[in-house]
């Protein structure tokens, strides 16, 4: 029963296992060093990890608007455009003069007092000890069936790929008008004030077409990076993969802020924590991560899919098998980035 956007032959998806991020912005840096080290991108993370419960990056985005009023995808939701101070300034550290130099001062960002940047709340959280929690949220476009921001643009500058729904922004048709960046609830389309026009992840398209020295296929630079390799990567209408069966069959994966209505490709598998402790440091069978929480990320199937993963778990601890839970477990790059579609 799964939705491909009309016009779309085949739609890429990416599944994240968030049991498995321990927050070390592996992937934040690659897809950095990849795609925005130029001019008017330093303040760009197309890949982020926030610390939840957090602001995020660009901080509050969540409040900022954008998406679609229903599913019916005919009225927009009002949005508006992140501050300068909501992604944070790029820091510079002067990395010569006490590394090179042996100037004697602590490395620390030059020029005043930071008072935010993306990360900035890292490991936070919230809660009272001994039942304080956190856990890390990866975030890139979502390359949406329903995308808004396709829909903000007056010049069809944004546009979703026919061949496998990547949504891209044509560099020749922008005008930086940035209605797009007002239109996405997910605050994953940045303006580049040095080119004046809009940009935003790509799926690392060059990289998933098998355009490398090597000509082969490969996944996202940030699935291929992720130290605990926790990114499935595939085409959502790959009936035999695993991001198939995480998202249709066993609805365990889950898209962020599904109210938003933009019918979001990438998805989660949400967090387990430990049970809660007394103050006499029994355990107390209440979920640390209050499933409260969760549903305002992930919708109310999120009940449903904790439910599921631990029903399974338990089949395994039994001594019986679990299809889902082989899937979960596998790290087998043959199925874990099914992206060969000959
Ligand atoms: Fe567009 Fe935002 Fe969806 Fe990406 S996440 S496709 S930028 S609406
Ligand atoms: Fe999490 Fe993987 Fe990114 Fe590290 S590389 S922050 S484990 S998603």
């Amino acid at each position: 029963n799964f939705e491909i956007a009309d016009g779309v032959d085949h739609q890429v998806a990416m599944v994240m296992d968030l049991n498995k991020c321990i927050g070390c912005q592996t992937c934040t840096v690659a897809c950095k060093t990849l795609w925005t080290e130029r001019e008017g991108t330093e303040y760009m993370y197309w890949n982020n990890v926030e610390t939840r419960p957090g602001k995020g990056y660009p901080r509050r985005w969540e409040e900022k608007g954008g998406g679609w009023v229903s599913d019916e995808h005919t009225e927009r939701t009002p949005g508006e455009i992140p501050a300068s101070e909501d992604y944070g300034e790029a820091w510079e550290f002067d990395h010569e003069g006490i590394l090179k130099e042996g100037e004697d001062k602590k490395l620390a960002p030059e020029g005043g007092k930071p008072e935010w940047g993306p990360n900035w709340d890292e490991d936070q959280g919230a809660g009272e000890h001994p039942n304080s929690y956190y856990f890390y949220l990866p975030r890139i476009c979502n390359h949406c069936t329903h995308p808004s921001c396709v829909e903000a643009c007056p010049r069809q500058a944004v546009y979703k790929r026919e061949e496998d729904g990547v949504v891209l922004v044509d560099q020749d048709r922008c005008r930086g008008y940035r209605y797009c960046v007002e239109g996405c609830p997910y605050k994953k389309i940045y303006y580049n004030a040095v080119s004046k026009n809009s940009e935003k992840c790509v799926f690392c398209y060059p990289r998933i077409e098998g355009e490398g020295p090597d000509e082969e296929i490969h996944p996202p630079a940030c699935a291929d990076q992720c130290v605990t390799q926790l990114r499935l990567v595939g085409y959502l209408d790959d009936t035999d993969g695993p991001i198939y069966k995480l998202v249709e069959q066993y609805e365990v994966a889950l898209p962020l802020h599904p109210e938003y209505q933009t019918t979001p490709n990438v998805y989660y598998i949400p967090p387990f924590a430990p049970p809660q402790h007394s103050e006499g440091g029994e355990t107390v069978d209440v979920d640390r991560i209050p499933r409260s929480y969760l549903e305002q990320l992930f919708g109310e199937r999120v009940h449903d899919a904790l439910d599921t993963i631990e029903q399974e778990r338990q089949k395994v601890e039994r001594g019986g098998y679990s299809e889902l839970m082989e899937i979960l477990q596998d790290t087998n790059p043959a199925e874990q980035y099914r992206l060969d579609r000959t």
